[in-house]
């Protein structure tokens, strides 16, 4: 219904605001005249409250329907929970800034987010899985002849890329002190851009963008499906290239693979040279945590650390270096508040539920190799479109424990088993369920793949 609804949003609001605003909400519910929408950032959910509050009004309103009130909220994968409410008819006069905005004043330096002083090359440790995007950025810090640009860095989260970023940055500014380095996320180059269409400051955004020596935008991934964003982010891109200024761009996957790009930017950032942050290794993980305990016994003196537990964290923990600095952190500060040796005991108490979450995740491929063992069958008849009975009920039990024991949805479940339909899989989960009351066999089959599998 929402999706009929924002046809005629599309057409009230227009194309470019309907992709840039309308399109990313989802409506989570309406109960008691209040529709719940989920917003990517809290400044999306603001501006969207400050702008189109009454054009959404008005669509939901049509059909019977009588919503006071829209309410906005960033669901916890895209960062804190936080609400924001929204009286119907605001005034308009009134602006309510969102919580992060720096007003970008003509004239003035663009405003960005300090620089960690910890997110330096010093603090960064470097091995197998990280080394050709350190040494890249490495040489982009010296600040000689442009030689690959853009250096794009990319990898999944808490692997270092906003720190090498930061380490460009401080390297760039004591080195050449003249040069005009800026850094900023994707988000809020976004908001800039928003605000100086808002308030027709479009000149003073392009001479400042455009006027920089190197420009970093951190989490570009951010700005697909944001067509205008995308497109102003295009023209400052080129505009700085051909000026022959350095760019550096981070991503968490390969440009190639952002849905929602346009292929104009993703050429562009294909252009330079692109380097992955591949997940940390155990050794590297282990040099981490070394380097960290050596910054933290200046500050926690007399700590002691017995020997293994560095070692078992490395092991147990993934490859998120932001939750094993967490981790580490905690320990730290539980061990000298209660004055003990950071020990095992102390390390499993205390890491309880960090250890808990990070335990190995089970996959559907694991399921079906283990299953098919179990009952003597090939994997490629288990996955293959034969119907025996000595493969179908195998495979019937795979896609129960894969239900059971993954998170995957049925159709995803359903393209793992050769490509099925998610109302097989539906059907095998079910038929599987009856099979357990009625079949102590079958039930006994399942509960002895089960633990195995969670061991
Ligand atoms: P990303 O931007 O890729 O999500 P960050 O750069 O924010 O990740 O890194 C997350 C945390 O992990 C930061 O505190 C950072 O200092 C730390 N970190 C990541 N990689 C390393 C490394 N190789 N050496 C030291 N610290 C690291
Ligand atoms: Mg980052």
């Amino acid at each position: 219904k929402w999706d009929d609804l924002r046809e005629t949003l599309l057409r009230t609001v227009g194309e470019n605001n309907f992709r840039t605003w309308i399109e990313p909400l989802r409506v989570v519910e309406v109960q008691d005249g209040i529709a719940l929408f989920d917003v990517p950032t809290n400044f999306m959910g603001n501006y969207v409250a400050q702008n189109f509050s009454d054009a959404i009004l008005h669509v939901l309103n049509t059909n019977g329907e009588s919503v006071q009130r829209l309410s906005f909220q960033v669901p916890a994968e895209f960062g804190e929970r936080t609400l924001s409410n929204t009286m119907p008819n605001p005034a308009p006069t009134v602006r309510r800034e969102a919580p992060t905005a720096t007003p970008a004043r003509a004239g003035d330096a663009i405003q960005t987010a300090p620089l960690e002083p910890r997110f330096t090359f010093d603090s960064f440790v470097v091995g197998k899985p990280n080394e050709l995007a350190h040494a890249a950025a490495r040489r982009v810090a010296e600040g000689g002849a442009v030689t690959f640009n853009p250096l794009v860095l990319y990898g999944g989260v808490g692997l270092g890329k906003t720190h090498l970023m930061h380490a460009i940055a401080w390297e760039l500014k004591a080195r050449k002190p003249e040069l005009n380095v800026l850094y900023l996320s994707a988000e809020q180059f976004m908001y800039r851009f928003v605000q100086a269409l808002r308030e027709r400051k479009m000149m003073d955004f392009k001479h400042l963008f455009r006027s920089v020596d190197v420009l970093m935008v951190d989490d570009v991934q951010f700005i697909a499906g944001k067509e205008s964003t995308q497109e102003e982010f295009f023209h400052t891109f080129n505009a700085l290239v051909d000026q022959n200024k350095q760019i550096i761009i981070s991503a968490d996957r390969a440009p190639g693979e952002i849905k929602e790009l346009e292929d104009r930017v993703k050429s562009r950032l294909q252009c330079g040279l692109v380097v992955d942050l591949h997940p940390t290794d155990y050794e590297l993980r282990l040099g981490i945590l070394q380097s960290k305990v050596l910054q933290y016994q200046d500050s926690y003196p007399g700590l002691e650390l017995a020997p293994g537990v560095l070692e078992f964290l490395a092991q147990r923990i993934s490859t998120n270096v932001r939750v094993l600095e967490g981790a580490l952190t905690r320990l730290f500060a539980f061990a000298s508040l209660v004055g003990r040796e950071i020990d095992m005991d102390l390390t499993q108490d205390c890491l309880a539920d960090v250890l808990r979450a990070a335990e190995r995740k089970i996959t559907v491929e694991e399921i079906q190799r283990r299953v098919s063992e179990y009952y003597n069958i090939r994997l490629s008849d288990m996955v293959g479109p034969k119907r025996l009975r000595s493969f179908a009920r195998p495979r019937q039990v795979a896609m129960y424990l894969s239900k059971q024991l993954t998170s995957r949805s049925l159709p995803e479940i359903g393209r793992r088993f050769g490509g099925r339909d998610h109302t097989t899989v539906m059907h095998g989960v079910r038929r599987i369920e009856e099979l357990k009351q009625t079949d102590g066999q079958i039930a006994e089959d399942v509960e002895m793949l089960r633990r195995t599998l969670e061991a």
